[in-house]
C-alpha cells in the first residue's frame, strides 16, 4: 500500500505534453485546464476545464488526456470534465502566452484585479507587428475559441482568443 504506481507530480508531467487540440504550440496544462488531479491507489482521476464550452474538442482533450496517463502504465484512469469555475484566460501560464504570440494568435491581455475593465475596451495587439490598430472583422474565428481580426497597419488578418 505505501508504494504508489505513479505520483501526481508524474501525472502533472505526462498531460504537460498533451497539446491543444486547437493549438498545437500549448498543452493543456499551459492553458490551465487541469485543475485537478488526484491519485488513489492504481486510480488516477483528472479534473479539467475546457476552454470554452463551445468548443468542438471536448471528446478530444478527454481522449488525449486519458492516453497520457495510461501511457504512465495506469490501468484504471477516470477523466471528468467540470465548468464550474468556468475557464478564464487568467489561468494561462504566462510562458505560454508568449508561444501563442509567436504563434500568431494574440494571447488575451491579462484581466487585472478590476472587473470595471470590459472586454471590448480591453486592448488587442497585432500578434505580427505589435500594433493596437486592430479592428474585430468577425465575431468568430475558424472555432467559437477565437476572433478574427485585420491589422491596419501590417494589413495581416490574425486570430485573437475572446476573453472570458
Ligand atoms: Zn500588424
Amino acid at each position: 500500500m505505501t508504494t504508489l504506481p505513479v505520483t501526481p507530480e508524474q501525472v502533472w508531467t505526462a498531460l504537460a505534453a498533451v497539446p491543444d487540440p486547437e493549438i498545437p504550440v500549448v498543452s493543456v496544462t499551459d492553458m490551465g485546464m487541469v485543475r485537478d488531479v488526484t491519485v488513489d491507489g492504481g486510480r488516477v482521476s483528472v479534473t479539467f476545464t475546457p476552454t470554452f464550452s463551445g468548443c468542438p474538442a471536448l471528446h478530444v482533450i478527454r481522449d488525449s488526456i486519458g492516453e497520457a496517463v495510461r501511457a504512465l502504465g495506469v490501468q484504471d484512469v477516470e477523466v471528468r470534465s467540470t465548468l464550474t469555475p468556468p475557464w478564464t484566460t487568467d489561468w494561462i501560464q504566462p510562458d505560454a502566452r508568449e508561444r501563442l504570440r509567436q504563434y500568431g494568435i494574440a494571447p488575451p491581455a491579462p484581466a487585472g484585479d478590476s472587473a470595471l475593465i470590459t472586454l471590448d475596451i480591453e486592448p488587442t495587439r497585432c500578434p505580427r507587428c505589435d500594433s493596437f490598430n486592430v479592428r474585430m472583422t468577425g465575431s468568430f474565428g475558424p472555432t467559437l475559441c477565437k476572433r478574427l481580426y485585420v491589422c491596419d497597419a501590417c494589413r495581416e488578418p490574425f486570430e485573437g482568443f475572446k476573453s472570458v
